[in-house]
């Protein structure tokens, strides 16, 4: 990571090139601020230029033999520490490095939930165990291997249980010699606060939404409208802002597709209807799953809608203008059977029903269900 690529926030990187080139940087400093605001990657790019051996004044130089260590994270006088879903085969963070630095790498602005994915661990309680204090004072006793400072970077430091946080605390209190310590954390306020008080404070903001915007529109070949409007609904999360793209795009194919289903079952047209089942059919399961969830969530914000606060609809972009025209097929006289014969089908493909025969029979429902008119539902 460089600062270059840390989005926004170009106070805090004055700041800390400041401290290097003055060769001030404090001995722990506590890198605070929300998901996706970038503190993770800020450390990074802060750990890359004080090893870099030919920096410049903005950034490090990615071609000295340290920075093309660090391209792989693996620098030997830089060591981590995070939250582990702890078992039998994992018992401090070096045991999952390698998963570790190649979760940063993929995706920088890592959250907690994106790094216990990276460790199949969805449903563990993340912890920094007591095991972990003895490692990190095993790590720092060494001398400097390429004789500058050793660096520990301490992620989601809160997740620290209460003997590895006290072991922590002491020595913050009688730093190592040339050892840094960069803590990173979105929830200060569940650290200890004699740690807090060791620490020198770079409060991150939100990053803005033009600096998010623009960082889809280089990077993602976003258009320039919808990566502000995707920027706004983020609130100033990139991390979500990320999310919310990945999920647009594929919404856009979900979106026609059963904008063709709904007029195929309008007007119940056989030849165009077997054509879509097809098409459905060689999708796989999964994404009939998310065809059937997306549908789901379509009817719900018709209903929204018709009948409840604007506000709360949360379609954006095309799809809002497709649900606008659409909700007045969607009314109490169909809404709660066709939720009830889609999560059916969710049901059915879950567990492996032919997909030929389930859409056909899906489509004829939903011929029936779509042309009762508002108030003469049938009981
Ligand atoms: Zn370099």
């Amino acid at each position: 990571m460089f600062f270059k690529q840390v989005i926004g926030q170009e106070e805090i990187k004055q700041r800390l090139r400041n401290m290097v080139q003055e060769a001030r940087i404090p001995h722990a400093q506590l890198f605070f601020g929300g998901e996706g605001s970038g503190n993770l990657p800020m450390a990074m790019a802060m750990v890359r230029y004080i090893f870099c051996k030919n920096r410049t004044e903005t950034d490090s130089c990615g071609a000295c033999s340290s920075c093309l260590k660090l391209n792989k994270l693996a620098h030997p006088d830089l060591h981590f520490v995070y939250p582990i879903a702890s078992n039998k085969d994992v018992k401090v963070s070096t045991d999952v490095i390698a998963e570790f630095r190649e979760a940063v790498l993929n995706q920088p602005y890592l959250n907690q939930q994106d790094w216990f994915n990276e460790l199949n661990a969805e449903n563990k309680q993340p912890i920094i165990p007591a095991e972990e204090s003895n490692e990190i004072i095993k790590k720092l006793s060494y001398t400097s291997f390429e004789g500058g400072v050793k660096i520990m970077v301490i992620w989601q430091p809160e997740k620290m249980n209460h003997s590895a946080a006290n072991k922590l605390l002491k020595m913050l209190e009688e730093p190592p010699d040339d050892t840094l310590f960069f803590l990173v954390s979105s929830n200060p306020d569940q650290m200890l606060s004699t740690i807090l008080s060791r620490t020198q404070l770079v409060k991150f903001s939100l990053t803005r939404d033009e600096d998010i915007a623009a960082a889809l529109t280089s990077t993602y070949h976003c258009p320039g409208e919808q990566a502000l409007n995707i920027a706004r609904m983020a609130e100033g999360n990139y991390r979500e802002a990320l999310k919310i793209l990945s999920e647009t795009d594929s919404n856009l194919q979900f979106l026609q597709h059963f904008q063709s289903f709904m007029r195929i079952c309008l007007k119940f047209d056989a030849f165009k209807i077997t054509q879509w089942i097809d098409e459905t059919a060689a999708l796989g399961r999964e994404k009939q799953k998310y065809f059937l969830h997306f549908a789901l969530q379509v009817f719900r914000e018709c209903l929204m809608m018709n009948y409840a606060d604007a506000t709360l609809v949360k379609l954006r972009g095309e799809e809002l203008v497709f649900a606008k025209k659409f909700a007045a097929f969607v009314h109490q006289g169909n809404y709660e059977k066709l939720v009830e014969e889609f999560n059916s089908a969710f049901y059915h493909i879950e567990r492996n029903a032919n997909p030929k025969i389930l859409f056909m029979d899906l489509a004829l429902k939903t011929n029936e269900l779509i042309n009762v008119k508002q108030g003469l539902a049938k009981s």
